[in-house]
């Protein structure tokens, strides 16, 4: 508990001053009580003062260039501890840069709060022209999971309390908490003020399966011919990780990971079916579900990526109930954490369980290994421009060699061959672009996997990509993180080839050719490194990385390698009209 004035008189006939606290305090004293460590932001008004008293009482602020990366920050430490990241913004416009984070934590289920201070309501309300008047409230609500807003000091201790509740139970996601300005300064007794704190109890509480539930899903599993296993990032999320390689074993099903649940059991494991991911949807007749959703990553568990309609029989492990359903028939929901989930069903299992029938298994194995032996040579070409799938495969034995590193990875084919490519071997180890496939997520991740992990980072962004983000570096040199960034360099979005038809400008899609990132990540301190070729790459990957200190290594890659929009050009709508000039 901090006292604002607590002023010591050696006179003892001169009464002490009031033991006081205001806003300010009673925010960093709520937010440490409930285990906040770390926050993530950008100073500027009304919260200053903020983020300097939260930093000399012992709270760790890092300060980004542009709130959008540090909400990303606060969104994916969210993910990795299960604690919400707390973003803080200033009013108006850096509230709204933060809300792009706030949204897509939302959509992801990580655990995040948006803290941002705001103008004074009356002003706001009257609509009569404050200093970055808008009425944020409003604006987040429909962006996020929870949105509050405190006006008393007394009630900041509720509002932090809610806050928190809101984001970790249940299905995770993000909350706003709206501050407006007058709130810092409001003082109150400290005594009072203490007592108004809250400590949340068991923000996430388990939530245990109905036993008809893991009855119902054991019977479906046991009628399968060819079960398969999906895991999703709530099952990385979860941090079960024991009981869901227990699963897997125990069952024998062979299992497929969503991206960010690659890890959860490593990616050579012999029951993983990453490599013959086509075969292994298409052919089974039961899928488990386990954290993941059936949206347009899983082609909505229909049409061509699936069997005949109606072949395929979903269980669905998820602690939202609403999930269910959601785009086919759940024939058996399990609603609850997947923790408990997976341990009653292990649980349920008992001593006579069958495993699959193996032509199953021995299919899908033969197919993983014929995927695997075509991918091969294309990953060892030592020709100089790099091939996309060249550079991933220098990337892919250094993830090999350094398992407890964090890989970030976004972009479009940068993004789609590295999932395939490089193999994850340990829970919660990769980190990309989620469920919207955003762009802009990189630096942002990057420094909270550094911050909250003491992991080493290696960062794997496509030249557009980590333009959204680029301006970090700084931040990430000024905290001395141990993140080495590689540049695919490609002269631009999809390929570096286009050109405007009209001759007048560059195309839509190319950057300045032959750009030398590498000299960002100079210009504030860190390291640089230009590469042509995967063994210069593995080098300089290598020395960055023994060095811990910040790096990015510009890799040249062919301009012409990309496909449009990576493996997702079936999304991007294409005029089959060609008008007459
Ligand atoms: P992916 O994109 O990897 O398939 P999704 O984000 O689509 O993963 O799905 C994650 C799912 O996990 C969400 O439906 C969410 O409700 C669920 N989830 C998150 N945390 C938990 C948890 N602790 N227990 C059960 N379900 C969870
Ligand atoms: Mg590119």
């Amino acid at each position: 508990m901090t006292a604002l004035a607590k002023i010591v008189h050696t006179a003892p006939e001169i009464d002490a001053e009031p033991d006081l606290t205001d806003g300010f305090h009673l925010v960093i004293d709520a937010l440490k009580l409930n285990g906040i460590e770390t926050i993530y932001g950008v100073p500027g008004i009304p919260i200053t003062d903020l983020g300097r008293m939260a930093q000399a009482e012992g709270l760790r602020v890092i300060s980004f260039r542009h709130e959008q990366h540090a909400g990303n920050a606060a969104a994916i430490a969210g993910f990795l501890t299960k604690k919400p990241g707390i973003c803080l913004t200033v009013s108006a416009p850096g509230f709204l840069n933060g809300l792009t984070a706030l949204a897509n934590a939302t959509t992801n289920c990580f655990p995040m709060i948006l803290i941002s201070g705001s103008s004074e309501r009356e002003i706001v309300d009257l609509q009569q022209g404050d200093y970055e008047e808008m009425d944020q409230l409003a604006i987040a609500k429909p962006l996020c999971k929870a949105a509050f807003r405190v006006l008393h000091a007394a009630d900041i201790g509720i509002g932090v309390a809610r806050a928190i509740r809101a984001a970790c139970s249940g299905r995770p996601g993000g909350v706003y908490l709206d501050l407006p300005a007058k709130l810092f300064a409001q003082v109150m007794d400290a005594e009072a003020g203490r007592n108004s704190l809250v400590k949340v109890i068991d923000p996430a509480p388990a939530q245990r399966p109905a036993p008809d539930a893991i009855k119902r899903a054991l019977d479906v599993l046991r009628s399968a011919r060819r079960p398969l296993i999906v895991l999703g990032k709530g099952a990385a999320y979860a941090q079960a990780d024991d009981a869901i390689r227990a699963l897997v074993e125990t069952s024998g099903i062979p299992y497929v990971p969503m991206s960010m649940a690659k890890g959860l059991l490593p990616d050579t494991h012999p029951l993983s079916a990453g490599a013959a991911r086509s075969t292994a949807l298409k052919d089974s007749d039961v899928v488990l579900l386990i954290g993941a959703r059936l949206n347009w990553l899983l082609s909505h568990g229909k049409g061509k990526t699936w069997g005949e309609p109606g072949s395929t029989k979903f269980i669905q492990i998820d602690i939202e109930p609403r999930e269910m359903d959601s785009n086919v028939e759940i024939v058996a929901p399990v609603v609850g954490d997947i923790g408990s989930c997976v341990q009653a069903l292990l649980d349920g299992m008992g001593q006579g369980w069958q495993q699959p029938p193996s032509d199953w298994i021995d299919t899908l194995k033969a197919k993983r290994e014929a995927n695997i032996a075509k991918m091969a040579p294309k990953l060892m070409s030592n020709a100089s421009p790099m091939t996309f799938h060249a550079a991933l495969g220098a990337l892919r034995t250094i993830v090999k060699e350094r398992p407890d590193a964090i890989l970030v990875n976004e972009g479009a084919n940068t993004l789609d061959l590295a999932r395939g490519i490089i193999d994850m071997y340990q829970p919660r180890k990769r980190l990309d672009v989620g469920t919207w496939g955003i762009m802009g997520i990189g630096m942002g991740f990057a420094v909270a996997a550094a911050v909250e992990t003491g992991k080493p980072v290696l960062c794997v962004e496509g030249d557009s990509a980590f333009g959204f983000s680029g301006m970090e570096v700084e931040t990430i040199c000024r905290y001395g993180l141990p993140v080495c960034i590689v540049v695919f360099n490609n002269n631009g979005i999809y390929r570096g080839t286009d050109a405007d038809p009209t001759g007048r400008d560059p195309a839509t899609t190319v950057f300045v050719k032959d750009s030398r990132y590498d000299k960002m990540m100079e210009a504030f301190g860190g390291d640089g490194y230009h590469v042509t070729t995967p063994d210069e790459l593995t080098r300089a990957v290598n020395a960055a990385m023994d060095s811990g200190r910040p790096a990015l290594i510009n890799a040249v890659i062919d301009p012409a390698a990309g496909s449009e929009s990576g493996n997702i050009g079936s999304l991007n709508p294409q005029s089959g009209i060609k008008r007459k000039v």
